[in-house]
């Protein structure tokens, strides 16, 4: 066994230079979502891809899920390769979507260049080199243990970035999340080489509006100022829910430090007049606002229950409602995920965590996200608890302009998933 694990980590060294192409042509397809282009196109690149290495492959649109449409169709691959007898089926999920490019890059978005070791590109790190590593991972897995037990599943998805209902929520819907199909799954986001990470926060967002009445802005009493109203929601905020959610702290290993403990952000406020067109030059005019909205968005911990996390926030509403003369508002919910946790005995975890230490000589470090990625519908809605993202490349890179991801991490990445397979998926086949 020892031989043919430094047999497959030596392969892996091999495959450098097809593990920078591969990224590269991934990168160079322009995934962005919103609107969700190009799903197709790089959903047939894998196939291609993924069938000369023996996997039966499948391509799934996600049908009147939000943004599908027939100039955005959501399309997703799902691929199987059966081992030579039964025993379990280890499945890695990649999200195939980018963000908007934004602005600050210095190299070509979408261009895939490598210099010093670093490949850049929208998505390099979040996370198409995550999927090119476990396809090389896979690839030189399969070279060196041709009749492994069980299966090993690859799969592309879409929307992970607009919350994934056309991707690994569809997905699970029709069963491909399945505990009796999938037994372990790996989610290759860029949580580091060295770190196992286990789940999420919990996220519950919310519109809040207050009401007033329109006047004329030389007379305000005789209106009533809505934006006034949500500012008496917003010093109740900072005088009591604030300072709340900060003692809230968390078991769960939240990374970075600031995240173990509940949060609120205040995502958007509008109220009053709309902002003028950039280039309009003339003056607002003097209304009373009739109207103000605010949107929250308040991150849980797995020792909340979100129950409790939107009476928090109606307790605030009513306590200014109990204070202030002709004070009116809507509460109104708009999306929550509850929070999900693997357990650190959990077979998928434990394996990994021995790679990680077979590797990089040194522990595995557990976190948990800040942020949600699709493991939650591989909880709630796949029912498969035996998840975990792990993957190569620095989180705090996605999203920003020159976004990269380093080949070493790749190839110590590829090295860690490939000697998780071995250990799930050869010796004595569980069935026998
Ligand atoms: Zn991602």
């Amino acid at each position: 066994m020892e031989n043919k694990r430094q047999e497959f980590m030596d392969r892996v060294d091999g495959k450098q230079s097809e593990l920078i192409a591969l990224t590269q042509e991934l990168i160079r397809i322009p995934t962005l979502n919103p609107p969700g282009e190009f799903y197709r196109d790089i959903c047939e690149y894998l196939e291609n891809r993924l069938s000369t290495l023996g996997f039966t492959t499948e391509l799934v649109r996600a049908l009147g899920t939000p943004g599908d449409s027939q100039k955005y169709p959501r399309w997703n691959i799902v691929a199987r390769r059966e081992g030579a007898r039964a025993g379990e089926c280890v499945h890695f999920n990649s999200h195939i979507d980018v963000v908007t490019i934004g602005q600050g890059w210095t190299k070509d978005p979408f261009g895939g260049e490598l210099e010093d070791g670093k490949i850049y590109g929208r998505g390099a790190c979040d996370m198409k080199g995550g999927l090119a590593t476990s396809i090389i991972a896979v690839e030189a897995f399969l070279e060196t243990w041709p009749d492994f037990n069980g299966a090993i599943e690859i799969s592309g998805t879409a929307d992970e970035e607009t919350g994934g209902f056309g991707g690994v929520a569809y997905l699970s819907e029709q069963g491909y999340f399945s505990p009796a199909r999938v037994q372990h799954v790996i989610i290759p986001e860029p949580l580091h080489k060295d770190r196992v990470c286990l789940g999420h926060r919990g996220v519950f967002w919310a519109e809040i509006e207050t009401h007033g009445r329109i006047a004329h802005g030389s007379m305000p009493f005789q209106g009533d100022c809505a934006v006034r109203h949500m500012g008496a929601v917003m010093a109740e905020m900072e005088a009591s829910l604030f300072p709340a959610l900060a003692k809230k702290r968390t078991d769960m290993p939240v990374i970075p430090e600031g995240a173990k403990q509940s949060t609120m952000n205040i995502n958007s406020i509008h109220g009053g007049q709309a902002e003028p067109e950039a280039g309009f030059t003339g003056l607002p005019s003097p209304v009373v606002p009739d109207h103000c909205k605010m949107i929250v968005d308040r991150r849980f911990l797995l020792e909340e229950n979100i129950e409790d996390v939107e009476a928090e926030l109606r307790a605030v509403l009513e306590k200014v409602k109990s204070e202030r003369k002709d004070f009116r508002y809507d509460f109104t919910p708009i999306h929550s995920v509850i929070p999900s946790m693997t357990a650190k005995d959990a077979p998928v975890v434990t394996t990994v965590a021995e790679a990680i230490e077979a590797v990089m000589h040194k522990k595995a470090e557990y976190v948990v996200s800040p942020g949600t990625y699709d493991q939650k519908h591989i909880d709630r809605i796949g029912r498969m608890k035996n998840c975990i993202a792990y993957g190569p490349g620095i989180l705090d890179l996605a999203h920003q302009p020159d976004e990269y991801i380093e080949v070493i991490d790749m190839l110590d990445a590829a090295k860690v998933m490939g000697l998780a397979l071995a250990e799930l998926l050869t010796g004595p086949s569980p069935q026998n």
